[in-house]
């Protein structure tokens, strides 16, 4: 079955993420997403939609709008379609850490035949996304690369961009569009709308870059959670129109300043 792996490696009591199921496809446009996903390590996950499920491949330094530019892309089990529109916290388990929807948008294979492309290790793809656009290539890499162990040799492949009016040798595109194109948020925001707290053992990761990431986030979200529970219970100041000391002065004892002065 398409999503045994999927379901194996994961516990519905303990992650938000869809139990979800094949759907029907549609026969209309294919589904495409890009989820950016801070866990162990940062990576985006790329998933595009064939028959009724999300192929994925995980890719550590995001895709490169660059022609010249190969990035590593890891297949990765296949995931339910309506795991397109996931963004949120993972607490535990497999994958514990942080999703945002980075891109999401439409995919049309430039091949006859996506299970041939697929075996013969091959697929060339226009995506109409946000932020992605134009024509790319999966291509399945001959197998080893340094550290490869048991089947990953097989599950390793390079996604490039072609050079059409989309590609570009400059704009860092992570970099350049970081956001959630779902809410807009980063990823301070996507943990402050749940638990800020929830790591308070057992970090996704801890040691090097993304540990610091990740203490950061961490700080971010807890003092947006904060300030967004004080508005909740006082509205934001108004615009002072008073100057600034003035305010304070009365503020501060309870004494209207006049009455002070006499
Ligand atoms: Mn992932």
């Amino acid at each position: 079955m398409p999503l045994d792996e999927y379901k194996r490696k994961r516990d519905f009591t303990k992650t938000p993420e869809p139990s979800g199921d094949v759907r029907t496809p549609s026969g209309d446009q294919l589904f495409f997403c890009v989820q950016k996903h801070l866990a162990s390590h940062l990576h985006y996950d790329l998933r595009l939609e064939h028959n009724g499920v999300l192929l994925s491949w995980a890719v550590p330094k995001g895709p490169s709008l660059d022609p010249a530019t190969k990035r590593l892309a890891m297949q990765t089990e296949d995931h339910p379609f309506d795991y397109g529109e996931f963004e949120g916290v993972i607490p535990e388990g497999y994958g514990a850490g942080i999703v945002m929807l980075w891109d999401k948008g439409t995919w049309t294979p430039e091949v006859p035949d996506i299970d041939a492309a697929l075996r013969k290790g091959d697929l060339k793809f226009t995506l109409d996304g946000y932020k992605l656009k134009g024509s790319w290539v999966l291509v399945r890499t001959s197998g080893r690369y340094p550290g490869a162990r048991g089947d990953s040799g097989q599950r390793s492949w390079l996604l490039i961009k072609h050079r059409d009016d989309w590609s570009s040798g400059e704009l860092d595109i992570a970099t350049f569009a970081p956001r959630s194109v779902k809410t807009d948020g980063d990823f301070a925001d996507i943990l402050a709308e749940d638990n800020p707290a929830v790591w308070q053992t057992n970090r996704p990761a801890t040691g090097g870059s993304t540990g610091a990431m990740l203490s950061s986030i961490i700080e971010d979200a807890a003092r947006l959670k904060a300030e967004r529970a004080q508005e909740a219970v006082e509205p934001p100041p108004a615009p002072a129109r008073r100057p600034r000391a003035r305010t304070t002065a009365a503020a501060g004892d309870g004494t209207p300043r006049r009455a002070k002065k006499r």
